[in-house]
């Protein structure tokens, strides 16, 4: 065992929250896709599909130290939204989530003098402020368009030039 048990069972842990990310962008994007934000859908899928990188990258390295990694169980993810806001205020919460439970995660390892994790967590602290900034500007942008069924279609737009076009996302 090269990994404290601790860390090791603290990682495990955190991979419910990587997975549930996977989720709720795969449940963001469906109802995108069904409202017609087509823009909003792709960037959401890709979403989904980074987290599935995040998933893997802690689920292997559980693995590589000697560890355990175990899949989690998971609650079903909310399926409808009022607005786009809504979708970005959840998304904004969930990674905030992320990045709470990552900074315990680097105070854990820190603590047990575990460097390889601490090392190794160094990317996704990058990864959550950059995740976490990105809604930020999202949220502010979307309060600058204004509300009103027009305005979701300049929304939808802005989430387009994050996301590529859905055909490219889901291939
Ligand atoms: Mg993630």
């Amino acid at each position: 065992m090269l990994i404290p048990v601790k860390v090791e069972k603290a990682l495990n842990a955190h991979l419910g929250l990587e997975m549930a990310a996977i989720y709720h962008y795969l449940s963001v994007a469906s109802w995108c896709e069904t409202k017609g934000f087509e823009g909003s859908a792709a960037f959401f899928y890709k979403q989904s599909a980074e987290e599935q990188l995040h998933f893997m990258k802690f689920f292997n390295y559980i693995n590589q130290v000697g560890g355990h990694a175990h899949v989690p169980e998971l609650k079903k993810p909310q399926t409808s939204f009022k607005t786009i806001l809504e979708t970005c205020q959840k998304s904004l919460e969930a990674e905030h989530k992320v990045t709470v439970s990552i900074y315990k995660l680097v105070e854990l390892a820190r603590a047990e003098k575990d460097h390889a994790t601490e090392a190794f967590l160094k990317f996704f602290v990058d990864e959550q402020l950059e995740e976490e900034m990105q809604f930020n500007r999202l949220i502010d942008r979307i309060h600058l368009i204004g509300g009103g069924p027009q305005s979701m279609y300049y929304i939808d737009k802005e989430l387009e030039k994050l996301g590529g076009t859905t055909a490219e996302a889901t291939e």
